[in-house]
């Protein structure tokens, strides 16, 4: 049993906190344990990482000379480019014989990042998990349904051990098949569903075609995450799987799921800051940012034994709200990420987030929950081609009201974006649908 699990009773109903000595520290309490965590760190980077020392020995810095968090910014960041020079041990800052778990992260370009851990940090990574499932509402009494791929992505691992550990009983169904996953959760009584939220679509869909009502399932809880998604789709997944939909975040080149996670309150998603240092830069300068700024997430792991990470550029962008939450948790809330500072498309010298097209059709009542952009140059000038499968009523209706429905949807997209996109509608079923992350730009503009 875990030591310092316990139960704590506010405003008559029961909030579950996994580790409230942690999740609770005061400001003052938990910055001078990310120092001395901090500290012990950076001495085994530099005594242990060649890359290390010659990025603090280019800044003429010694780990003994960082006195106070803030001296934290004065330290050299580490990138994806980092981990791929490296390639694929010399980002490790224990010998093998103390590696016992390797993982990759799927690399879009090139090869895959690799990453270790040690016992300990296995341990602290399922702690981790244990923490946020359980601020999801998971406790021992649930069946929990893991349809993320089971390989070297984290994202199964992470949940499986957190979920073990909270006691709850675990369903390694691995993602596809879909078919199965709903006779499985209809037949084992899952409970709680784990997979990215556009595969949770796909299962959603799956139902409706086969003419299964949600509220059959003992289904009550999602936790979804690996991917960023918009406020729309979480209620468009509550109300079609009859469930309360959960954000949660975590990378690979970090941890993999278990970084931060959202409580009950669901304000944006607590960061473990016991054990990572969150900080906002503009990813354009690279300068920190005040408090409360929109910018990409930087991260530094301070209890990570075999691949510690100072300051890594997350390329996720985000805010960080450090107000009080109402469930008790004093740990820094991150918001739902807009998406990969890699995933911002320029149209037209326009910043655009597929998640912003996304909260639009999400909105519109006609449109179903599967679209693709495509971006494309006609001359000078890039085009966004914004493809969306209608429901049938608008698909097969007269021309005139199809060609307003499409007009309509311009004019949505146009002021949101602030830049012009051409809607295309098309049949219903007709995109494909995804088992993990979903693919949904295609840039033709590239060469
Ligand atoms: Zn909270």
């Amino acid at each position: 049993m875990h030591t310092s699990r316990n139960d704590i009773r506010s405003n008559e109903e029961e909030v579950r906190i996994w580790d409230p000595v942690h999740e609770c520290l005061s400001r003052d309490e938990l910055e001078m344990l990310q120092l001395t965590r901090l500290r012990s760190t950076l001495e085994r980077v530099f005594n242990n990482v060649p890359c290390y020392q010659g990025k603090f020995r280019d800044l003429d810095i010694h780990p003994s000379d960082l006195i106070d968090l803030s001296d934290l910014t004065r330290l050299p960041f580490t990138t994806k480019e980092d981990l791929r020079l490296n390639y694929p041990y010399g980002m490790f800052a224990v010998p093998m014989r103390q590696v016992v778990r390797i993982h990759s992260s799927s690399g879009t370009t090139g090869k895959p990042t690799v990453v270790g851990y040690s016992r300990s940090d296995l341990q602290i990574w399922a702690d981790l998990a244990a923490r946020f499932m359980t601020a999801a509402g998971v406790t021992d009494e649930d069946i929990v349904h893991i349809a993320f791929g089971y390989g070297l992505f984290t994202g199964a691992f992470g949940l499986h051990y957190g979920a073990e550990l909270i006691g709850a009983s675990v369903i390694p169904m691995s993602s596809g098949n879909t078919d199965k996953q709903i006779m499985i959760m209809q037949d084992y009584r899952s409970t709680a569903l784990v997979c990215t939220p556009s595969y949770a679509m796909t299962i959603a869909d799956r139902m409706e075609k086969s003419g299964i009502d949600p509220r059959s399932l003992a289904l009550r809880v999602g936790l979804f995450g690996a991917e960023p998604w918009s406020e729309p789709m979480r209620r468009e997944l509550e109300e079609r799987l009859n469930i309360v939909a959960t954000d949660n975040y975590g990378l690979s080149e970090v941890m993999g799921p278990g970084i931060a996670g959202e409580c009950r309150h669901r304000c944006g998603m607590h960061i473990f800051e016991d054990h990572f240092i969150p900080e906002i830069i503009d990813p354009e300068t690279g300068k920190t940012l005040p408090q409360g700024s929109v910018g990409e997430l930087v991260l530094t792991s301070i209890t990570k034994e075999a691949f510690p990470m100072v300051r890594y550029r997350t390329r996720d962008i985000t805010r960080l709200n450090y107000e009080p939450c109402a469930c008790g948790r004093t740990h820094v809330r991150m918001e739902k990420t807009m998406g990969r500072s890699d995933d911002m498309l320029i149209i037209k010298g326009v910043n655009v987030f597929p998640t912003q097209i996304e909260e639009v059709l999400f909105q519109v009542e006609e449109c179903e929950p599967h679209y693709q952009l495509v971006l494309d140059r006609a001359g000078t000038m890039d085009t966004l081609e914004v493809q969306v499968e209608v429901n049938e009523s608008i698909f097969f209706d007269e021309m005139k009201k199809q060609r307003a429905f499409v007009d309509h949807l311009e004019k949505r997209l146009l002021s949101a974006l602030g830049v012009g996109a051409k809607v295309k509608l098309v049949e219903p079923s007709s995109m494909p649908r995804h088992e993990g992350k979903a693919q949904r730009v295609i840039d033709r503009r590239k060469p």
